[in-house]
This record gives C-alpha cells, structure tokens and sequence, in this order.
C-alpha cells in the first residue's frame, strides 16, 4: 500500500519514513507500509534535554497563551482530519469512520482544553491566624513522557498533549512500534501550528521512535517529571515501580475486562446493537471492548439467539470499505491469543460460535460469541480480540458481584428500564469500575468526562473533568500580611 501521497500532504518527509530497520506493515493485508528508523539512547537523552529546557521557558507563558497554540493545532487537525484518519485506519485496521472519529476526538480536547486554559482553578482558604491569608495554586509540572498503544494510535497521545500543553508542560511521546506512522504526521500538524505561534519555543513536543527500551529510558530519567503510559496491564506493572523508585509521577491507563448486563427490563432492539458495537467493533481492540455479558435468565435464550443472528451478519473486511463492520486484528500474535483464548474457553467446556481466521491476507476473524458457565479461568484475562464471554443470572446482586469479581475495573454498563436497577448499579455497592454506563455499551467515551479505570486497570484519569491536575503542581501558599507573627494550633514560640 502506497502511503507516500498521504505523508506528503500531511508534511511528513520521506527521509522520516523510508530509512530504518523498524518495518511498518498494515494490518489490512499484512504489507509493509515503511520503515524507521529507532532513535538511539543518546538521542532519547537529548531529546530528554531539550524538553526539559523548553519547559523552563514554556512554564513561564501566561496559561491562556498556551491555550492559544492547542487552539492552532486543532485547526490543523481539523484541515487534515481525512488525510490523518485515513491515515489511523491504515495503520491500526479500526474502521475508516473510528479513523476519523478518533482524529474527531483529538479536536474536541484541543477545544476543552483551550477553554480549560482559562480555568486552572485554584482555591483561597480561610486562615485561623489574624492577618494571614493562605491559597492553592497549580504550577507547571515539567516533561510529560507518553506511552502510548497501537489501538487508539493518535487520541490517547492528545489527551495528555493537550492538556499537558496547556498546564505549561513538555511533551515526549513514545507511540506503539506498531503505529509510529501517526506518530510522525501529527508531529508534523503540530510544528506547523507551532511554527505560527510567536511564544512557542523549540521543542514543546517531541516523538521517540523505538520499541520498549526507548520508553525505559524515559520512564527511569528523573528529568522526566510525569510518565503517562497507556497499554497493558503487564507494561503498568512494569512502568509503575519504575517510576515510582524515582518518586516520579505516573499515570497509569491499562488493560480492561469490561463487562455489561441485561435486565428483564432492557430495550432489547437497543441492547443488542449496543453489545455488537461494544463486543465485536474495532474488532475488540478497544480497551473499553465489552468482553463479558451477563443475560438474565428469563430473556438469555432469546436475546442469544438474536445476537447469534446479528454477529453472523457483521461484514467482516477492509476498513476502508464502506459497510465493513468489523476490520482485522492488528497481527498475527493478536489472531493467536485470541484462538488460545478460545481453546482455553473450550477445554472449560463453553460453546463456541464464530471465532474462524477469515481470508488469507491480514488477520480477520469472525467475532466470537463464548457460552460460559463458570465465570472463572480465562473470563477473567483480557484477551485483546473479539470473543464475548456470555452468562445467565438470576439476581441483579448475583451479575454486579461477578462482574466485579476481576482484577481489572475499567468500563461497565448496564441495560435496563427499571430505575431502581439503574441507581443500583450506579451506586457505591454497585459496579466498580472508573466507567458506568446505563443503557449505553461500555466504549465509546467522550472526552468530557474523566477516563480511566480502577485496580488493575492502573487508577488514572486522563482527558475531561479535573484530569487536568495531574500535569500540575499543587502549592499550598500562606502570606503573612500583619507585623504580628502568630502561631498555627495556638503554639507558642517567643523569643
Ligand atoms: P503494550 O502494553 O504491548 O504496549 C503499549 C506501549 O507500552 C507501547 O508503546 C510499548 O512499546 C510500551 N511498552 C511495552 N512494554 C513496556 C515496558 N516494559 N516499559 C515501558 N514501555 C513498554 O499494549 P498494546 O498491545 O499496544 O495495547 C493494548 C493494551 O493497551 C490492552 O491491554 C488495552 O486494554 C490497553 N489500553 C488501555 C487503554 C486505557 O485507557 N486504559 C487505552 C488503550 C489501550
């Protein structure tokens, strides 16, 4: 597949793509797109230098100044939008129309974070001594590493860009091996905003290109003042202690086991295209992909059988094809765990319908439908591929508690007409995830909101709400403004 027209008009030199011993391939028929080439441990150190440099001037711009260049760059994206999400779906394999979504997703955080640079926020508080007055304040933080992963190749960078770019930070992003292609194009849409912008200094955001030790050495450089990492759960458990031996900040966004359950109650025309979205779209490669479903035993063999019915008739194929529903796995390591998932679901004894490799260029593969008895052994493992493990209940109590019975707690959802199931699921012993959704699958956030899961999902929040804080430093200030000099606690101290 020849990508050279794209690169071009997204103003990415070919020297950056056709030289280098990391191979490039599209998931849509395996070919190999380019290469590049990894940036060597002593340009990751300069690289590490020259942001750490650009933030002490950066840091010093009025923070609705530094609105004004994310508010440059997503007129970029908004001028290239076709050409970069044409771009996303090549690279990565999600739908044409998720391409362009995810390109969508990035101009909505450039504009919440524009308007956010005018809202830091910070807080006055009454002081208990006469005279004195004491506030908070949020100061820049320093350079921001990203890590992110192959499946939302381009959003999840932005989330953390534009925010960190707005609160006075440096950006340093190492993208997936599997997709530094987007990497290089917005990279690219983002010197050109820069270039129009009188106060930006060189080197406000920059791209690693490498493979796991290249995100390392950021990862254990203390010059590195937040290392925002997105992908599985066993790269968190890696990154986090790292991070944290330096008592460095982490931000962690790991793998999910996202569950759903349908109530006697549900708008089951809703629920089943919901599911199919949720468990079968982008080919179960979202974090958020719905992966375990909990059917109440009074609907379970009818709502089966529909969504047997509909997962036979999902067009699987090209994802630039218009009607494609369902594009391929990312690579072949993708296709074998989801078929070691599969024989693992069947030596449990679960039936099995769909699940078959389709074609023979690129990894397709018919969405799996995985009939459960017990929810126990692989049910409770993320496998990164469309299989949708299936249960029955009895008790709404019964459904929260096994859906809650994983180490993951990212996204969930609940479909039901009964508000009292509703606020059940919503409330402090209902779901536990950082995601809860009512009649609503759960992917397919907004960026409005808070993003991130609970225990082995890693605990951060990235994108909408108050994620903001955690590119920032927190300053407790007390002024004295008397002659006097009193003591906090009534302590007494005079000499
Ligand atoms: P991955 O963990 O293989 O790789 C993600 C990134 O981490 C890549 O850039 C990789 O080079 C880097 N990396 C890997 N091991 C590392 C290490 N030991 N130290 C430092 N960096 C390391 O993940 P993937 O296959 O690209 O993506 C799929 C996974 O990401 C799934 O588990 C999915 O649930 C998760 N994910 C989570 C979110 C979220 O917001 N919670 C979003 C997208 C994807």
């Amino acid at each position: 597949m020849d990508i050279s027209d794209l690169m071009s008009r997204l103003g990415v030199e070919e020297r950056y793509y056709t030289r280098g011993p990391l191979s490039v391939t599209t998931p849509i028929d395996g070919s190999e797109l380019a290469q590049v080439a990894p940036d060597d441990h002593s340009v990751i150190d300069e690289k590490i230098a020259l942001a750490h440099n650009a933030f002490l001037e950066w840091r010093s711009v009025p923070a609705p100044r530094r609105g004004e260049l994310v508010r440059l760059f997503g007129d970029e994206l908004r001028k290239h939008k076709d050409d970069l999400g044409r771009l996303v779906t090549i690279e990565c394999g999600k739908l044409l129309s998720e391409g362009l979504g995810e390109v969508q997703e990035m101009i909505d955080i450039c504009d919440f974070a524009v308007g956010l640079s005018r809202q830091l926020y910070g807080l006055t508080i009454a002081s208990e001594r006469p005279g004195h007055h004491m506030r908070e304040s949020w100061h820049p933080l320093g350079s921001v590493g990203i890590i992110s992963a192959f499946n939302f190749p381009v959003a999840v960078w932005s989330w953390n860009a534009a925010l960190a770019l707005i609160c006075g930070d440096t950006c340093l992003w190492k993208p997936s091996e599997k997709t530094p292609l987007t990497a290089l194009a917005v990279q690219s849409l983002f010197e050109r905003a820069a270039s129009r912008f009188a106060d930006a200094p060189q080197h406000l955001s920059q791209v690693i290109i490498g493979e796991r030790a290249a995100s390392e050495q950021m990862v254990d450089d203390p010059r590195v003042a937040l290392i925002s990492a997105t992908g599985s759960t066993r790269m968190g458990r890696e990154v986090g202690p790292r991070v944290a031996k330096r008592f460095g900040r982490v931000l962690l966004e790991l793998g999910g086991n996202n569950a759903g359950i349908v109530a006697p109650s549900a708008d089951l025309d809703l629920s089943l295209r919901a599911v199919c979205f949720a468990a079968a779209g982008t080919a179960g490669q979202r974090c958020t992909s719905l992966r375990r479903l909990f059917v109440h035993e009074s609907i379970y063999d009818s709502f089966l059988s529909r969504l047997k019915a509909a997962y036979a008739s999902l067009p699987v194929g090209d994802p630039l094809q218009e009607g494609v529903l369902v594009g391929p796995l990312i690579d072949k390591a993708a296709l074998d765990r989801m078929h070691y998932a599969l024989d693992r679901a069947k030596a449990q004894g679960a039936a099995i319908t769909g699940g078959e490799h389709v074609g023979d260029k690129g990894w397709y593969v018919r969405p799996a439908i995985v009939e459960v008895d017990e929810h126990d052994g692989i049910v409770l493992e993320e496998t990164f591929a469309p299989v949708l493990y299936v249960m029955r209940y009895d008790e709404l109590n019964e459904a929260i508690a096994l859906q809650n019975s994983v180490p993951q707690g990212l996204s969930s959802c609940i479909f039901t007409r009964d508000v009292l199931e509703a606020e059940q699921f919503l409330s402090a012993t209902g779901s536990d995830c950082g995601i809860a959704n009512v009649n609503i699958g759960p992917s397919g956030a907004e960026i409005g909101g808070a993003f991130g899961g609970e225990k082995e999902t890693g605990g951060g929040r990235e994108s909408g709400s108050d994620a903001w804080k955690a590119y920032m430093r927190r300053q407790t200030q007390t002024v004295n403004y008397s002659t006097a000099l009193p003591l906090a606690q009534g302590v007494k101290f005079d000499i």
